[in-house]
């Protein structure tokens, strides 16, 4: 951590310095679990919350949808749209939007993810910027979102997933040192049978409810997505591999859980796993390969776990 995220983590609220604090622009800090940390009047107004009390970014949201005030969410699914808003994070350390406020105004945001994985919200009023060419945007940035994204799960898709590995790793590699990175295929076991029993509506609902407990499994700089029919893709920068077994574990827990789906159905289901360390030498597509492997090995040995 630096220096100036333990002062704005560790300092108190009216430490901060008098210009942010009063700033008519939204600023806010969150941390690695998407908890508001530090927030000035204007965030707090806007998005309607207080970082004194234990809130979440998902929480701050769902309640201003289901309360009809803060930033306009066009959905009928505020769950779903979470996960993709959660997922859609994947691994870029900055991004920049526009967005609606209820009442008519217009923000420009700005998301900066540290390595640690806190995020800086920053935005400003827009209102009167530009306006004529506002519709055409927002359909530009909606059509390049849906091209990566997988329509059933609102997660990022393979294409995607692709897309953003290479890069990434191209980048890393750039770097003097390539720190301690994880890659891990997994795949639902026994999936064909979910369909078989409870028909294929029923395993859709499993494969959404694998990918919304990921998502907050998944830390802001992660990578995830659906990379096939039930197999999934994990990279988790800066991580060991010890630690990644540990997450993937938690997960499986998580997943234990006996999922009430549509028409009193209640599934139960389990993931298989190959996790490898990421290598400066090997492309991407080597790692996959072994981490596959393991999944292989995983299956073959009953199942449910996960291979290093
Ligand atoms: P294993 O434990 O060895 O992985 O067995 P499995 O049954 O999970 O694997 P298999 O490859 O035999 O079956 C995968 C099934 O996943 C077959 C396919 O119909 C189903 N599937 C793929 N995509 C979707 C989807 O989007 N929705 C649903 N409901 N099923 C899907
Ligand atoms: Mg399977
Ligand atoms: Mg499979």
């Amino acid at each position: 951590m630096t220096e100036a995220e333990k002062f704005l983590l560790h300092g108190k609220w009216n430490n901060l310095p008098e210009l942010v604090h009063n700033s008519k622009d939204l600023i806010a800090i969150f941390d690695g679990s998407y908890r508001l940390r530090v927030a000035n009047s204007a965030y707090c107004q806007a998005y309607h919350c207080d970082p004194n009390t234990e809130v979440f970014w998902p929480d701050i949201m769902r309640a201003n949808y289901l309360n009809k005030r803060g930033p306009v969410v066009v959905t009928d699914d505020i769950d779903a749209w979470l996960v993709e808003a959660l997922a859609r994070r994947a691994i870029q350390t900055y991004r920049s939007f526009e967005a609606e406020l209820h009442g008519g105004k217009w923000i420009w945001i700005t998301e900066t993810v540290s390595h640690e994985g806190m995020t800086l919200f920053y935005a400003t009023d827009i209102s009167t910027v530009r306006t004529s060419s506002r519709q055409l945007r927002l359909e530009r940035d909606a059509a390049r979102r849906a091209s990566w994204t997988d329509p059933l799960t609102g997660v990022p898709n393979r294409r995607y997933i692709m897309d953003r590995l290479e890069e990434w790793h191209e980048s890393q590699s750039g770097q003097t040192e390539f720190g301690e990175h994880v890659l891990a295929v997994v795949d639902l076991d026994h999936f064909k049978r979910i369909n078989d029993l409870y028909g294929h509506d029923v395993g859709d609902e499993v494969l959404q409810s694998f990918c919304q407990h990921s998502v907050k499994s998944i830390r802001p700089f992660d990578l995830f997505g659906r990379i096939g029919g039930e197999e999934f893709l994990f990279l988790m920068p800066n991580c060991s591999p010890e630690v990644a077994q540990v997450r993937l574990s938690l997960l499986q827990s998580m997943i234990l859980h006996p999922k009430h789906c549509s028409e009193g159905i209640v599934v139960t289901f389990t993931f298989s796993g190959g996790l490898v360390r990421v290598r400066k030498d090997k492309d991407v597509h080597c790692s996959i390969r072994d981490a596959d492997k393991l999944l292989y090995r995983a299956k073959e040995e009953g199942r449910a776990r996960v291979l290093y």
